[in-house]
């Protein structure tokens, strides 16, 4: 439960916050001092040293949280795709450095990260937002709509911010602004983290969160936890979703070319027919996940999204190319995935007389792994930030997020904010990445909360 402080009634919320702090056992600090005597007085001071300190607090969420939606808007209408953030980048700088803080851009290519020192020693805990668009053409009547187009694959194509990352950096932005004006009483610092190219650089390219930690910037800053969210339409807005331990799939892309021999459509038997072959191979690479995975350990997916090959109604062509995805849970499973897959494809290319080749690109997401420890200690900021009936434990993911490779470092805690209309049902919305994907702005007010709420918990949590 949130406490909401009216700007007429300060004295009557203050005393509402002092209860809620009170009964939950939340300032550490007061406690030792009960230990050390004089227990009703101090108890009362310190208390109300909180109460106006979580004033002042909702204060600043308060005035920043308009500009987080003007800052989402604007980064809506002018979407950029991945390892191409230079606008966004340009902004998100401007704003970090207006705060005072250390800037550094150009990391993995467009990437911006800045650092908060805090008045009091203590850990360094980063934030991560990511910043990249999607080639999506957007669908949804609102006034910020995108109309931007990019080259993608050698074509033209609508942008849209159609995953949200719009969301996640006016976010990030908006919760900088508020630690930054509060850093005289930060034990520690925070390290913003602005991410480019989380849905994968273009063909050729590196990027992403890999790019940033190979560039060196965990060595470079040392955090000792690392926090990111998502916007989800599989919740409403004013819900969070978490989950502790695995929570979402590592993405392998793969690419099957399939080589046999032209010949006319009405004389097959002249030549060898890839598009047969390829039809058996997507048949046969189902048997993957119904008949050789156990699926009681963990769910896998196995998708062909593209088949390429011919171009005319009677022409057998030589060879043909798909691409596709897998997702999984466990290393083990991956790598047994793999085989089969590889071991269907060859086979199935023989029996047919046709050759292929199986290739997983190594650029692939591993699982975001959410640390128990770290998800346990944080789960009570989430559940008084959105009210402990909003927050959901959610099933596991077959979505994918690079943000798995921060996590893989440092323990981690990425979880979900709800952006479906409250009078809407999740599961008919118009998910992420679809050009209808559209975000309840009432949800950007909790996103911001909960990042700085979990960012000053664990701070004052290490710095006691
Ligand atoms: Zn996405
Ligand atoms: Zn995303």
């Amino acid at each position: 439960m949130s406490v909401k402080l009216v700007a007429n009634d300060h004295g009557h919320a203050h005393t509402r916050a002092n209860n809620e702090n009170l009964r939950r056992g939340i300032p550490l600090r007061t406690s030792r001092i009960i230990a050390a005597g004089s227990a009703a007085i101090v108890l009362a001071a310190s208390s109300i040293a909180a109460a106006s300190e979580k004033e002042r607090l909702e204060e600043r969420l308060r005035a920043v949280e308009p500009r987080v939606i003007e800052w989402r808007r604007d980064i809506h209408r002018n979407p950029e795709l991945s390892n191409r953030e230079f606008r966004t980048a340009k902004l998100v700088t401007e704003h970090l450095k207006r705060l005072g803080l250390e800037v550094q851009s150009g990391i993995a290519h467009t990437g911006v990260v800045a650092l908060l020192r805090g008045g009091k020693p203590g850990p360094t805990i980063a934030l991560r937002a990511d910043m990249d668009a999607l080639p999506v053409t957007e669908e949804v009547d609102v006034p910020f709509r995108s109309r931007a187009t990019a080259e993608y694959r050698g074509e033209t194509v609508g942008v849209m911010h159609a995953c949200g990352h719009d969301a996640h950096t006016a976010i990030l932005m908006g919760v900088a602004e508020v630690l930054a004006g509060m850093r005289d009483s930060l034990a520690g610092n925070v390290l913003f983290i602005f991410q480019p190219a989380e849905e994968g650089p273009p063909a050729g390219e590196e990027g992403g969160a890999e790019l940033m930690l190979k560039e060196g910037l965990f060595e470079k800053y040392r955090p000792e936890a690392v926090f990111g969210l998502h916007v989800w339409s599989l919740l409403r807005a004013g819900e969070i979703g978490y989950r502790s331990g695995p929570t979402m799939a590592a993405s392998d892309f793969f690419t099957i070319r399939v080589r046999g021999r032209q010949s006319h459509g009405s004389r097959p038997w002249q030549g060898i027919d890839p598009i047969v072959t390829a039809a058996q191979i997507v048949n046969a690479l189902q048997t993957i996940v119904s008949r050789q995975v156990d699926i009681t350990r963990n769910p896998a997916v196995v998708t062909v999204g593209a088949i390429k090959g011919g171009i005319r109604h009677n022409i057998i062509p030589d060879e043909l190319e798909m691409i596709g995805t897998i997702r999984t849970f466990e290393p083990e499973q991956r790598a047994a995935i793999i085989q089969g897959m590889e071991r269907i494809v060859r086979s199935t290319a023989e029996a047919n007389g046709a050759s292929a080749t199986f290739h997983v690109d190594p650029s692939g997401n591993p699982v975001v792994v959410n640390d128990p420890d770290l998800t346990r200690r944080m789960l009570p900021t989430l559940q008084r930030v959105a009210g402990a009936e909003n927050v959901k434990e959610l099933a596991l993911i077959t979505g994918a997020e690079d943000f798995a490779f921060y996590a893989r470092e440092v323990p981690g805690l990425f979880f979900f904010v709800g952006v479906t209309p409250r009078d809407q049902d999740p599961e008919t919305a118009a998910p992420n990445h679809s050009p209808r994907f559209f975000i309840d702005e009432s949800a950007i007010g909790l996103g911001l909360r909960a990042m700085t709420e979990l960012t000053l918990d664990y701070l004052a949590a290490a710095g006691g």
